[in-house]
């Protein structure tokens, strides 16, 4: 770990990589076998078993991940999914390229989907509710899982900010009967592209496992020496690599440690950012357990700079921030393709204008979060 200095750029979110997970890629490439196989499927049940989900698919990404559940479960063309207008574009994208039309609906002012307004959507054609456990809090399952139930929709999560977050003790990816995770570069743990979806059902894992691998009937490590395969539907291509889950079981084993350096990023903040016009992230109701994602401030109207211009003023001294995210009802595609636009979503719209995201990242130290504290107060002040 490095210590803060001053004009080094801080990016609001950098990976880890230890010295061991190196050589285990390393270790893959040397071994000749470079493409889904044995380290796959080793990652899959590892994942599987830190969420404490069954089951479990390795992707090349989250939204690889929730398109593949989404058509696992039947849902296509004329189908109409709701989700939250407070997420990455990339929920509702999965929702578009199933065929399926994206219903966004307002959040609550913790920012996550608003169960009764998701009720109040649901038509006959809905088929499907997307949960986001934005900025890694946890959204209402038990509501949500009530709701699909009553509806009979298929609930699928986004986790992609939620790999550690827990509800009563059990891990998000648990609670959802589908749920898929993003290991981008700048999420808790990364394998530099790549995602993972977990369910309940085992056969909607063998359906998106055989979507996953061009359709064939038989994957490729368990044709190897014999030929044989059929083609038994059109499908895609979204599988992990060997050398990313090489290093993708590497970063989860040390998912806790992450966690707890994130943790005390977030407990800095908290302490150092402390009576100016912002609003720190609240107290997650009892029984919760965030996972340290997203340090999400909201600006309140009478701070001297806007969420803007202190982002801009931040960046003029190499500090990154996020902005996570503006409402999807204000995004130019979604607004033409869904007739959406502004008051669509009034509470989603009046958080996306007012949140920044600090910078918090596995490979950053006390000290660089001390430095963004100080340049906060500074231009806040
Ligand atoms: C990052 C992110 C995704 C997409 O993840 P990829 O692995 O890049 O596909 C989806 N949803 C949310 C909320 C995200 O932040």
């Amino acid at each position: 770990m490095t210590a803060a200095e001053p004009g080094r750029p801080l990016p609001f979110g950098a990976p880890s990589v230890t010295e061991e997970e190196i050589a285990a890629v390393a270790e893959v490439l040397r071994s000749g076998w470079l493409t889904g196989g044995p380290k796959v499927r080793a990652f899959e049940e590892a994942f599987a078993r830190y969420v404490g989900a069954p089951h479990a698919l390795a992707t090349s990404s989250c939204t690889a991940a929730m398109e593949l559940a989404l058509r696992a479960a039947g849902i296509g063309d004329g189908d109409e999914v709701i989700l939250p207008a407070l997420t990455f574009s990339a929920t509702a994208a999965a929702v578009h390229h199933v065929g399926a039309t994206p219903v966004l609906v307002d959040v609550g002012d913790d920012g996550l989907l608003d169960v009764s307004a998701a009720s109040a959507a649901a038509r006959p054609r809905t088929r499907a509710l997307v949960l986001v456990h934005l900025w890694g809090r946890p959204a209402d399952v038990d509501r949500a899982r009530v709701l699909a139930d009553c509806a009979g929709l298929f609930l699928l999560a986004d986790c992609a900010h939620a790999i550690e977050a827990e509800v009563g003790g059990t891990r998000v990816g648990g609670l959802t009967p589908a749920s898929a995770f993003s290991f981008y570069a700048t999420k808790d743990m990364t394998t530099g592209e790549g995602g993972m979806l977990t369910a309940e059902d085992p056969g909607l894992i063998a359906r998106a496992r055989a979507e996953c691998a061009h359709g064939l009937s038989r994957p490729a490590h368990e044709r190897a020496g014999a030929a044989r395969y059929e083609v038994v539907r059109a499908g895609r291509k979204r599988g992990m690599a060997e050398v990313e889950a090489a290093l993708g079981l590497g970063q989860l084993a040390r998912i806790e440690a992450i966690r707890a350096h994130r943790e005390a990023i977030f407990r800095a903040y908290d302490e150092g950012l402390r009576s100016l016009p912002l609003d720190l992230p609240p107290e997650t109701p009892p029984g919760t357990r965030p996972a340290p994602h997203l340090y999400v401030v909201r600006l309140l109207p009478e701070a001297r700079l806007g969420r803007d211009a202190l982002a801009a003023a931040l960046a003029a001294e190499g500090i990154g921030t996020g902005v996570h995210f503006r409402a999807l009802t204000l995004e130019p595609f979604w607004r033409e393709r869904l007739g959406v636009g502004p008051g669509s979503a009034p509470r989603a719209e009046a958080i996306g204008e007012r949140v920044l995201s600090l910078p918090v990242s596995n490979a950053m130290s006390l000290a660089d979060a001390a430095r963004a504290i100080e340049a906060v107060r500074r231009l806040l002040g």
